[in-house]
C-alpha cells in the first residue's frame, strides 16, 4: 500500500453564508510543519516523511474535482484532504466510490447537510451528504455531533437511513462501531466555537477537540481517506481552528499509518 497522501482542494464557491475556507490548505499546513509542535500522533507514530503531499488540486470548477481525485486516487489509495467548503465531500465520494466497495462514512458536523437544495443549489455545502446517499455512494452514514436539525433535515435522515448521535445525546460510547473500510469527513463546526472559532457558522454546544481526538483513536476498522472542512482563516483569530486542524490531520494520518 502507498504512503497516505495529503491534499488541499482550495475550494469554497458553494458556501451559502461567507467566503474563505479556500485560504484554509496553506493556513493548515503552516501549523502541521511548525517548529511548534512535533510530527508525532499520539499513538507513537511519527508522521515524517509517511506521508505525501501532493500539494493543492488546481481547480475553480465544482465539476472537475471528482475527476481529478480520480486521477490521484489511481496513484495514491488513501487522501487526507483539506478544504475547502463542505461541498467537496460529494465529488470526492464519488471517485472514491468508483475504487472502493462497502464504504462506511463518519461524519462530524454540527449540521446534518442533508438539505435537498439550498437557495436553488442541489450541490451548496448544505447539501453533500444527501447527494451521497441519493447515489448509493456509500453503504453507511453515521453523523455525530448534530445540533441544528429542522423538520426537512430529520425527515432526509429517515429517507436515507443515516445513523445521527446528536450532541444532546453525545457520549463516545454511542458512536457506533463500524465494519467496513472508513470514510472520516471533519467539518470544523462539529467542534464548539469556543475550540474551533475559525468557522463561518458558529454553533455554539459542540464537541471538544479531544471527543474528536478520542473518537478517532477508538476507530478499528482501516480509514481510507478523510476531509477536514470549513475552516475559515478570516474567522481564526490567533490561528487556533488551523492548528486544530493540523492536530487532526496528524492524529488521523497516525492512525493510518497503524500497522
Ligand atoms: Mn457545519
Ligand atoms: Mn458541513
Amino acid at each position: 500500500m502507498t504512503k497516505p497522501a495529503l491534499l488541499g482542494i482550495p475550494y469554497d464557491r458553494k458556501s451559502s453564508y461567507m467566503r474563505g475556507p479556500s485560504m484554509a490548505p496553506p493556513a493548515i499546513r503552516k501549523c502541521l510543519n511548525s517548529y511548534s509542535t512535533n510530527l508525532f500522533a499520539e499513538n507513537g507514530i511519527s508522521i515524517e516523511n509517511n506521508y505525501t503531499d501532493l500539494g493543492d488540486l488546481k481547480t475553480k470548477d465544482y465539476i472537475d474535482i471528482g475527476t481529478l481525485i480520480g486521477n490521484t486516487l489511481s496513484d495514491h489509495e488513501r487522501l487526507v484532504i483539506l478544504g475547502g467548503d463542505h461541498s467537496i465531500s460529494y465529488p470526492v465520494l464519488k471517485a472514491y466510490s468508483e475504487k472502493y466497495e462497502n464504504i462506511e462514512i463518519l461524519h462530524i458536523d454540527a449540521h446534518a447537510d442533508l438539505y435537498d437544495e439550498l437557495e436553488g443549489d442541489k450541490y451548496s455545502h448544505a447539501c453533500p451528504f444527501a447527494r451521497i446517499m441519493e447515489e448509493n455512494l456509500a453503504t453507511r452514514l453515521v453523523q455525530v455531533g448534530i445540533r441544528t436539525l429542522n423538520t426537512h433535515q430529520r425527515e432526509q435522515s429517515v429517507k436515507f437511513g443515516t445513523e445521527i448521535l446528536e450532541m444532546k445525546d453525545y457520549s463516545l460510547k454511542k458512536v457506533p462501531t463500524f465494519k467496513n473500510p472508513l470514510y472520516i469527513s471533519i467539518d470544523l463546526d462539529g467542534i464548539d466555537p469556543a475550540f474551533a472559532p475559525g468557522v463561518s457558522h458558529h454553533e455554539p454546544g459542540g464537541l471538544s477537540s479531544r471527543d474528536v481526538i478520542d473518537i478517532i483513536h477508538s476507530i478499528k476498522v482501516p480509514i481510507i481517506g478523510a476531509d477536514i472542512v470549513e475552516l475559515n482563516p478570516i474567522m481564526d483569530s490567533q490561528g487556533i481552528t488551523a492548528a486544530l486542524a493540523a492536530k487532526l490531520t496528524k492524529e488521523i494520518l497516525g492512525k493510518m499509518l497503524e500497522k
